[in-house]
């Protein structure tokens, strides 16, 4: 497809925005011919490096060198993979001591710092490393400027319900817990959608449109497209019109209607007979031999699933399903439940954790306002003589005990910072990271522990964003959200626009004449494969389409999707971030929690040995912020004996 600059983005962002943050001299770019074809076997995309288009434009801001998984982290984590570093590497005397060592910057990793700063004894030091080149794992944001407007958007972690609050801290877990103990507003501001324009609802974050029961509170069009011809229609607020407007042979309609509708078919008096009962099953299998409902309401389950999951119903343990909630297990949402999220999305609960630990961390005092929208300073984050410090760019390699684990006295962490190997020695370490990384670093990891590791499935995402000079042609249709059945060739399944949050100044228009964020959350998932076969299909495409290949074909979606209602690349898309993430979702499959007879993996690595323990949002099954905060706060505690 030939590339027009100019066409695409306008001409306000130069060639050297494009290929920020890219590996100097990486590797020639990966063909699109690269990719298995469904079915086939995938190619191994770690036999190939990253082009110096693969990563793209960053937009503005600190973030812009840090969108999804960097290249240099993906390089770094497969030469890790395959033992791919000089031998002696190790052969290092540390250059400094800390009591706790964090391996991994994101929501758990950031929820055992804030344990070990609420509980360390006077002079105790703890250091968080992380292989990005800014702190928050798969909760960052991204940044535009689009005509001088400001707009801030998710690169991954997003929406949240405001939790209850808690009524006792030292008993809360979770959500409410963080939400008290970090000081994070209940009331929030956004702009009133002015009468006088036509009717419209919006989503407040980026999944509310997808789920039973809230989907009502915004616009979603459903598009129906005639396959390959150009055309197709559109069927706005479908499930409320009791798919009226929808172009659908009889049948499936009403497979699609009894599935939506379908409440609370089950009920157990506890989660754990919940479990026993429903995770021997995937979700599809339910919906097929519990409730014999027919394919319509699967395939559209998988939007949301493989959204929140990773892979879709065919994948997902019913058990999952019921805690989300699903259609058929649960009756809808209250459409009242106030779902939302910050500008950044659960960046905003990153910034909070950071101010915390390190005040001056984030410009500015402590207010709502300065904590969402001011820059964080890097040169802030690790200084000596700080009790927790953090270390970006920080990829480790090895992470062993100083002889056996159950008499060592402290830990060796070999890491690679720019180039270099370096080592620190710890009284404990907690892994905040996951399965697919543990085993190829921790060294002295006991039999069981890799065992456990190896039966977790991780799916890889991808968040494209695209800012707008304006959606007129999103406010021609009466949708703010649009649903689309993926074609040969095309991209992804949804996109929306929010109703942005307002903090203080920073106060995005709801115009449809004004610039705004639209952004795709798109799953891999392709069902009826083995699950294997689906999260490395849909690695091998993640890493090995490159940024020019996914801006056509994004351009190419949005034209056939909007173009009949005035939609003009040229004049109306600003700029495109991809934040992809490799390692996005451990799949909660049929048996992950442990089946009918309640063994399972994460099991074992919630045990500390000696003196790591490990804490990921993947032991959770069903990743979110408060849960995986809660896994670091748990594996530091198990350590308080050891530090
Ligand atoms: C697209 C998407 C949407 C989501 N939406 C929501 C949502 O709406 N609400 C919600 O609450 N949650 C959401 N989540 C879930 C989110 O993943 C969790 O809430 C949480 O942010 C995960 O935190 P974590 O610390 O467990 O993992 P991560 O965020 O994965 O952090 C782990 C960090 O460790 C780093 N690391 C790994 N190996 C090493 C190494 N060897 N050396 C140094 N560093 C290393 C990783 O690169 C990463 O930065 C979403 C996730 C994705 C991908």
């Amino acid at each position: 497809m030939p590339r027009n600059r100019k066409t695409r983005f306008g001409a306000s962002i130069t060639r050297r925005d494009f290929v920020n943050g890219m590996a100097a001299g990486a590797g020639a770019a990966l063909a699109a011919g690269a990719l298995a074809a469904p079915g086939g076997s995938a190619p191994d995309p770690l036999a190939l490096s990253l082009g110096a288009d693969w990563y793209g434009y960053g937009g503005v801001g600190p973030y812009r060198h840090s969108h999804g998984n960097s290249p240099e982290v993906v390089e770094a984590a497969h030469r890790v993979r395959d033992r791919r570093i000089p031998a002696g590497f190790d052969q290092l005397d540390p250059a400094e001591e800390f009591d706790l060592v964090i391996v991994g910057g994101g929501m758990a990793g950031l929820g055992a710092a804030f344990e070990f700063s609420r509980t360390r004894r006077s002079g105790q030091t703890c250091l968080v490393m992380d292989n990005h080149p800014m702190i928050g794992g798969e909760a960052k944001e991204n940044e535009f400027l689009v005509n001088g407007q400001r707009l801030i958007a998710p690169q991954g972690a997003n929406g949240f319900f405001v939790p209850e609050a808690a009524a006792d801290l030292s008993e809360a877990r979770g959500d409410p817990y963080y939400y008290a103990a970090l000081g994070i507003p209940r009331e929030f501001a956004y702009p009133r959608w002015p009468e006088q324009m036509k009717p419209l609802k919006f989503c407040r974050d980026n999944y509310g449109y997808l789920v039973a029961g809230l989907q009502r509170n915004t616009s979603v069009g459903h598009f129906f497209g005639a396959a390959g011809d150009g055309s197709g229609a559109w069927a706005v607020d479908m499930f409320e019109q009791r798919l009226a407007g929808a172009p659908l042979p009889e049948a499936s309609r009403r497979a699609l209607l009894d599935w939506f509708n379908s409440g609370a078919a089950r009920r157990f008096d506890s989660p754990e007979q919940a479990r026993r009962a429903l995770d021997t099953m995937s979700y599809e299998q339910f919906l097929r031999n519990e409730l014999a409902l027919g394919e319509e309401g699967i395939r559209y389950a998988d939007l949301f699933l493989a959204s929140a999951c990773g892979l879709g119903s065919d994948c997902v343990s019913a058990y999952a399903a019921w805690q989300l909630p699903m259609p058929g297990l649960f009756g809808p949402i209250p459409p009242d439940a106030r779902r939302v999220s910050f500008p950044g999305g659960n960046s905003g609960f990153v910034r909070h954790f950071l101010k915390r630990l390190i005040p001056d961390a984030i410009e500015g005092g402590t207010n709502f306002e300065d904590l969402i929208t001011r820059p964080i300073r890097s040169e802030a984050l690790d200084r000596p003589g700080q009790p927790v410090r953090m270390r970006t760019r920080a990829t480790a390699l090895r992470v062993s005990h100083d002889g056996p684990a159950e008499k060592a006295g402290s830990v060796l962490v070999i890491y690679e910072r720019n180039g270099k190997y370096r080592a620190v020695r710890a009284r404990a370490v907690v892994m905040a990271t996951g399965s697919w990384m543990n085993p190829h670093v921790v060294d002295d990891m006991p039999p069981s522990y890799r065992e456990a590791c190896a039966k977790f499935l991780h799916a890889p995402f991808l968040v494209a964003n695209v800012a707008l000079t304006n959606w007129r042609f999103l406010y021609e249709l009466g949708i703010t959200a649009a649903i689309w059945d993926r074609e040969e060739g095309g991209f992804g399944f949804t996109c929306n626009i929010r109703n942005p949050m307002h903090v203080g100044g920073y106060r995005p228009p709801l115009d449809p004449g004004q610039p705004t964020v639209l952004s795709f959350y798109t799953p891999f998932h392709s069902p009826g494969l083995d699950p294997a076969a689906q999260v490395a299909l849909g690695r091998a495409e993640l890493l090995g389409v490159s940024y020019p290949q996914y801006e056509a074909r994004i351009v190419r979606q949005m034209t056939r999707l909007f173009a009949r209602s005035g939609f003009d690349p040229a004049v109306d898309v600003a700029g495109l971030i991809l934040n992809r993430w490799g390692h996005a979702y451990s799949v909660p499959y049929p048996g992950f929690y442990g089946g009918a007879n309640g063994s399972a993996p994460r099991d074992t690595l919630r045990k500390n040995y000696g003196r790591i323990a490990f804490a990921h949002s993947e032991l959770d099954g069903l990743q979110h912020y408060g849960p995986a905060a809660d896994e670091g706060r748990r594996a530091c505690q198990q350590l308080a004996n050891a530090l």
